[in-house]
């Protein structure tokens, strides 16, 4: 199991090293596709299949569930088994993700070899390779070069992308140059099969056995059943985390929150957050949110092993889900019907106005609009007679407070009655003349806001007289 041929997944290699197939040249001189390039045919299949990874993260497991029906399971083992899981687990996420993958703190060399020390027990592959991987994932997030991009499925994103063998040159490239020149790292990743094997099985084992006589129990239950339970919950981050939950900050790529993820990943589940601020040495913001990962490292600080902790501004934070907020309320307006624009409704000389009026067309002018009335005469609040009393004449005033000052949802349903405009309107060549310099708010997708009391029937002052009416 030692030997160079081991795939990077779990096990560091160089990525060059992950299959002996990559660099084989054929005869013709063309190089070989590397297999994961390949359809999968029966022929084939179990070439496509990474062997190693799925011993670590499905055989071994499942080896310690069967065996688990003969091992009584003991309270302290069982509590002991919680608390390692809680240990190694931070090892990942405060370890290997915040502190190594995002360098959202510094950290002493105690904190860092316990860390380290931590992180292999949870059997995830090295440090290097994991910053490495996670780097790409953060700057290619769901494009091919995404090493766990949730667009090739959720399975996949959780669970596929490391039990099937993957050509490394797909990955994004990544600078990892601060890595390569931390010796805790680079001495983990030298000596990574040894890590795992003490600090995943050989060191649960050993408490538990001379702690309390469980040997078999502590091997079975904080080593292989507790290595289980720490992986899948970290795989959540790629999976769940990018599959169920909110975007409050940005809803362009797939990261979202939710607090079932975070429940699940000691914190890492606030991940749409995470996206927009990986520096940021937190997940969860609010303090009433779960995040086990981020008070580690606040105590770590206030202990002093940890330091430069890394934070954005919360006025960078809100600037972002302001914007996000603004983006939602846009698709919410654009889905209504505001009448039509100002300058896309046909001119209407005032005496044909005043001529279709007339001929039983029920139209009302106000501020040199004119609006059909007709369907909507009979359910008029104010009554039938007074609505129609403005037919054929400058309603303008009589709107706007001469004899009734309408409310702001008035002027809107007004605007959906709108089918034309008088030519040398007042208030309409105002409007317009604004509109053509730009005045007027847009938003995105280059639709109009209409402001509350912005609408184009709308008096600046309430009018005193009924002077039109
Ligand atoms: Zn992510
Ligand atoms: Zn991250």
């Amino acid at each position: 199991m030692v030997d160079g041929s081991l795939d990077p997944a779990v096990l560091p290699q160089p990525s060059t090293m992950d299959a002996p197939t990559d660099t084989t040249q054929k005869s013709t001189g063309k190089p070989k596709p590397h297999i994961a390039d390949t359809v999968m045919t029966r022929r084939n299949w179990y070439q496509h299949i990474n062997w190693l990874n799925i011993t670590f993260i499905m055989a071994v497991p499942l080896l310690g569930f069967i065996k688990a029906y003969s091992t009584p399971l003991y309270t302290k083992t069982a509590v002991f088994a919680v608390i390692y899981y809680f240990i190694t687990g931070l090892g990942i996420t405060a370890g290997y993700h915040r502190l190594w993958a995002h360098t959202s703190y510094s950290a002493s060399v105690p904190l860092r070899i316990f860390l380290a020390l931590a992180g292999a027990g949870a059997v995830e592959g090295s440090i290097r390779w994991w910053s490495r991987d996670h780097r790409a994932h953060h700057r290619y997030t769901d494009t091919i070069k995404d090493p766990y991009s949730v667009r090739k499925g959720l399975l996949y994103s959780h669970l596929g992308w490391m039990i099937m063998k993957q050509n490394p040159k797909r990955i994004g490239r990544v600078d990892i140059a601060d890595l390569n020149e931390d010796r805790i790292v680079a001495f983990q990743h030298r000596h990574f099969l040894k890590a795992v094997i003490i600090m995943g099985l050989a060191f649960p084992t050993l408490v538990c056995g001379l702690a309390w006589n469980d040997w078999m129990g502590g091997f079975i239950y904080a080593g292989l059943i507790r290595i289980f339970i720490v992986q899948q919950a970290t795989f959540c981050v790629n999976s769940l985390a990018h599959w169920l939950g909110d975007q409050p900050f940005d809803d362009r790529n797939s990261p979202r929150d939710h607090v079932i993820t975070a429940v699940v990943t000691l914190g890492e589940g606030y991940h749409n957050f995470h996206h927009e601020f990986p520096s940021d040495y937190r997940n969860a913001i609010q303090w009433w949110q779960y995040d086990p990962t981020k008070w580690f490292i606040w105590t770590m600080k206030k202990l002093g092993l940890a330091s430069d902790l890394k934070t954005f501004s919360a006025n960078a934070i809100e600037m972002g889900r302001v914007q996000q907020l603004q983006k939602k309320l846009d698709q919410r307006r654009v889905k209504l019907d505001w009448g039509v624009p100002i300058d896309k409704l046909p001119v209407m000389e005032w005496d044909d106005y005043i001529t279709q009026s007339e001929n039983g067309r029920a139209l009302i002018s106000i501020a040199g609009v004119v609006h059909d009335i007709s369907d909507f005469a009979a359910h008029h609040p104010g009554g039938k007679a007074m609505i129609r009393s403005g037919i054929a004449k400058d309603a303008t005033a009589a709107f706007n407070g001469g004899v009734y000052r309408h409310s702001n949802a008035a002027h809107n349903l007004l605007a959906t009655m709108r089918i034309g405009v008088i030519r040398g309107g007042m208030e309409v060549e105002i409007w317009k003349r604004e509109h053509q310099q730009g005045a007027y708010i847009k938003d995105e997708g280059g639709n109009r806001i209409i402001r509350p009391g912005a609408q184009v029937t709308k008096m600046a002052e309430p009018m005193a007289t009924a002077s039109a009416a």
